[in-house]
Parts: structure tokens; sequence; C-alpha cells
């Protein structure tokens, strides 16, 4: 069977080696004569995965060790209140930017719970850039302040962090998590659903500086509150076991087949850089970011003409490459190619896009 290019937006596409691997250990996980699926979370070889993964993931991305990560469910986007429930409880305000459609619904839900300023907003230019940050604009007794760090649907991306001095930096780094080394002490807090870069969907990453956990809301749910989590080794209740371990087996490929976060990071600019060159040097296709602030996991692109867009998301569909209709908050196509996404995959897609411009041009 042949395995397409799947250049989905999430979830998306895994390494092939991780879902063979996955495969082979299906009906026997090393030897406990069962799937991971079935087995108990609180089994001595589930507790063996789940630390592994954790460990995993403090190496790879070099978090330190006042740093907790917890493994939750409920998406980004649960998120966006757990960050104002558990940390909105100094001033009651906190610093959003809004880059796009998950930073803007991120302010919306925190404007539930206190004072979510807005400091600067793209959505004049159908947030296409990063607006530049002057840090005498934001709010000196924030709580934290809160950026989304890679915009999917736009394909922005901060190259640079706001300088916010001792106020916490909370990122959203759902679509760039593992592409790239980032400085863990910069923030206070991270936070990742998944199914973009990571695993398939059902799990969300949380990484908090532990002096940030412990001031939930007194309305806080239970299992909204970081500490609870915290202090239950992430399995307060049933963990998304085999996602986590997913998550486990790409950690192993970024560790062991990739060499870590700076080839990985290598890779992915390759990648961005082919389609980019030919997107600027393209009579038909241009891209639609500024292109200071591209990201390398997300490339949106059009030809200006609504029908050749159809026309192209189809062909390409049927020779192969699937997933590349654009968010339909900015039209043409977007091409989000995620650390699993080969070099190849991109190398032929350019060629795809060549040919369809000589053809259609
Ligand atoms: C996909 C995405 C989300 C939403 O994630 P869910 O896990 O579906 O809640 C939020 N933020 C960003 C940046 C995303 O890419």
């Amino acid at each position: 069977m042949a395995r397409v290019y799947n250049f989905s937006a999430g979830p998306s596409v895994l390494p092939e080696s991780v879902l063979a691997k996955a495969a082979a250990e299906m009906l026997d996980y090393e030897g406990s004569g069962q799937s991971v699926m079935e087995m108990s979370h609180r089994s001595k070889v589930y507790q063996g995965i789940i630390d592994e993964c954790e460990a995993l993931l403090r190496e790879v991305m070099n978090i330190p060790d006042n740093y907790k990560v917890l493994f939750l469910q409920g998406g980004a986007s649960s998120q966006f209140a757990m960050v104002p429930m558990n940390l909105m409880t100094g001033s009651g305000k906190a610093d959003y930017v809004l880059t796009g459609q998950w930073a803007t619904k991120a302010q919306k839900e925190a404007a539930r719970y206190g004072e979510a300023n807005i400091v600067a907003s793209s959505k004049d230019k159908t947030f296409s850039y990063i607006p530049k940050l002057d840090p005498s604009t934001f709010t000196k007794d924030a709580d934290y302040f809160h950026i989304c760090m890679n915009n999917t649907i736009y394909g922005t991306v901060y190259h640079e962090l706001p300088d916010t001095g001792d106020v916490p930096l909370v990122a959203d780094i759902s679509s760039c998590i593992l592409s790239e080394p980032i400085d863990v002490s910069k923030f206070g807090m991270l936070y990742a659903g998944a199914q973009k870069n990571m695993a398939p969907a059902g799990l969300t990453i949380v990484i908090i500086r532990e002096d940030l956990i412990g001031n939930a809301m007194d309305i806080t749910p239970t299992m909204f509150n970081y500490q609870i989590h915290a202090e239950n080794g992430s399995m307060f209740n049933t963990p998304p076991c085999y996602t986590i371990y997913m998550a486990k087996l790409v950690l192993e490929w970024v560790k062991n087949e990739i060499g870590g976060l700076e080839k990985m990071y290598a890779r992915n600019k390759a990648k961005a850089d082919l389609l980019y060159n030919f997107l600027d040097n393209s009579k038909m296709f241009k891209g639609t970011v500024v292109p200071e602030d591209r990201s390398l996991m997300n490339v949106p692109f059009v030809t200006g003409n609504e029908e050749l867009d159809a026309k192209f998301v189809k062909e390409a569909t049927a020779a192969g490459f699937v997933n590349l209709k654009g968010h339909r908050s900015v039209g043409g196509m977007r091409a989000s190619i995620y650390n699993a996404m080969p070099i190849e995959g991109v190398e032929k897609l350019v060629a795809f896009m060549k040919e369809f411009e000589a053809n259609n041009g």
C-alpha cells in the first residue's frame, strides 16, 4: 500500500518508523502479553512507559528541574481556561497578543476569569505578521503574559520573544513543540496539544515552573487544577495511556533517529527553505505571510484565483499530496510540514507545483 504525503495541520503525519514500532508492539508490549491500550495505568509496566516519556521530554527539550511536566487531556483549548484559573490569581490581570484564532480564543476565555488585556493584534492584515511589541505598553503587575508561539492557521511564528521582565511568559506551542530548541527557562509555562508534532490526538503537554503551581482560584474544578495533576504524577485519573506511549516513541525517534532538536531544526529549516524559495520565485503561487515572521511548520500560500486554488488542491490530492486546502479564514492552500514530513515530501510537492504552474500559467 502506498502512503500519501499528508500535509494536514492536525492531527498530522507521524514518523513511519514510529507507526511500524507501534504496530509491532500492538499485541504484546515487551513480553507483557498485552497491548499498551489494554494495560492498567497503575501497572508497573505502564509506569515505566510514562516515566520514560517524561524523562525523554525533559532530556530532548532540556527542561530545567524546577519545572513540572504534566500529561493532561482536553486539548490546548482546555488550557485557555486552565491558565487563567490557575495563574490569574494575583492582580487578576494578564496580557494577551492576538496573532490568530487560537490566541484570540485564549484571550476570550481568559476574559471570563479576569482582566485579559489585548496588548497588540495583527487582525488588521488577516494575522499575516507578528505585531511589534513595546514593553512600555505591557501591564506591569500582570499575573502572566500570553502568546501563541506558532500560529498554525496563518503560518507565523515569533522569532524573538517579548521582554516581559518578571511577568511569567506563557506560550501555546501546540504546532511548534519539538520543532527546534527552545529555552524553557525563559517561560513560566508552555502548553501544547500533542496532535500536531508529537503524537496522536488526546494528550496535552504542560510544562510549568513549580512556583506557579498551587494558587488556583476556588472555583477551579479539581481536574483543572495543575496542583492536583502535579501531586499525582499526571495520574489523578486515567491518563491518555496509549497517546503517551506514542509520544514516547516519537521522542525516541527525535532523540535516536534524528539526533535531537538542533538536528530537527536543521531538517525543518531545509524543508521550509525549499518551499519558501519556490514561492518567492513563482509567478503563480505566493506565500501569505511577511518573510520575517514565516513559520517553519505551517506554510499558507495562494494563487490569487480561487478556481485555480481549487484545481490545484484537487490535482494535488489525486497525485498523493493530501490535506493541502487552506483554512477557510485564509483561503488558498496550506502545507503543514511538521517534524515527521520527510524532505522528499516537500521536494516532490515543489516539483508538482512547478509542473502545475507550467501547465496552467
Ligand atoms: C490546534 C491548536 C489548538 C487547539 O488544540 P486542541 O488540542 O484541538 O484544543 C490550539 N492552539 C494552537 C496553536 C493549535 O495549533
